[in-house]
């Protein structure tokens, strides 16, 4: 039974730098004019209310993208990030009233000749999902589990794909699940880009998690993360991050210098960043 509603934490300090370097992965896949393919393992609602209940109970856009949202002289992956979620609020006088999740920023930046694939386990969030691309033709919503999905996609026939991996670990079994079923699509799929967000809620857990990846003889993994506190044994997230496989050119410059910017707003005292190759060539 799933419980989890990311209702409650749009726009929150992990999303900003997921969606931010979402979008980054996503213009550099239109450097070329071939068609790619994107794939949401968890895709979510596809957007959010930032004033219903949910958003409200938690408030954590505030301690998020609401940060950002009049500063100037953004770093470029900043700059591309407020301009998206920007563009969802235009309709509210520039207010920050909406927040875009994954499938309706991408929904924005894919070409007519590109497509997305969206996997959404939950009732509500799948039927919110559904009608939100109920006319689209690019987008295929499948109401299902993600890791089966991504499986069942790869190789796609574009043979270029940008892969977001974004569970929302409820069960103790994902961890596992998630790096297995990761090595086992980049075997059918060597260079598509696979963009898995993690939590560091336990550290151990979430680097047994990292660690299977990192020894899976994958080449190039980036690991890109914020931690707004030191670990810690008490309940809660401390951290979150991005681990990149196949990550475009300078995608780590653009990280550093996203993260170098969000360090000091986002985070506490005793926060963190890091920017690391995992894995080489
Ligand atoms: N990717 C979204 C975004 O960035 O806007 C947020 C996704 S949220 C963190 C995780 C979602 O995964 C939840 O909506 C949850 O219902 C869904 N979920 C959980 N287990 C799933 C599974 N096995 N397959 C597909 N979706 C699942």
């Amino acid at each position: 039974m799933l419980s989890y509603r990311h209702g409650y934490h749009a726009g929150n300090y992990a999303d900003v730098l997921k969606h931010s370097m979402l979008i980054q992965v996503l213009k550099a896949m239109q450097k070329k004019d071939k068609p790619y393919v994107y794939i949401d393992t968890h895709a979510g609602a596809g957007a959010y209310s930032l004033t219903d209940e949910f958003a409200q109970k938690t408030g954590e856009y505030l301690e998020g993208v609401a940060k950002l949202w009049d500063h100037a002289n953004l770093p470029s992956a900043l700059a591309d990030y407020v301009e998206t979620v920007q563009h969802f609020n235009a309709e509210f006088d520039g207010e920050l009233t909406v927040y875009p999740g994954s499938p309706a920023i991408v929904d924005v930046e894919l070409r007519p000749q590109d497509r997305m694939v969206l996997h959404e386990l939950h009732g509500t969030d799948h039927e919110l999902l559904e009608n939100y691309f109920i006319e689209d033709k690019q987008a295929k919503v499948i109401k299902g589990d993600g890791l089966q999905g991504l499986i069942a996609a790869v190789p796609p026939l574009e043979r270029r794909g940008v892969i977001l991996i974004d569970p929302s670990y409820e069960m103790k079994t994902d961890y596992q699940d998630v790096a297995e079923t990761i090595i086992k699509a980049h075997k059918r799929f060597a260079t598509g880009t696979f963009l898995l967000w993690y939590p560091v809620v336990k550290r151990e857990q979430t680097e047994a998690m990292l660690t299977l990846l990192k020894n899976s003889g994958i080449k190039k993994q980036l690991r890109i993360e914020q931690g707004i506190s030191a670990d810690s044994d008490e309940f809660g997230m401390t951290a979150a991050g991005l681990w990149v496989i196949n990550p475009p050119w300078q995608m780590d410059v653009l990280a550093k210098e996203a993260l170098d910017y969000l360090a000091p707003l986002l985070g506490g005292a005793d926060g963190s960043i890091s920017v690391k190759w995992e894995v080489g060539e």
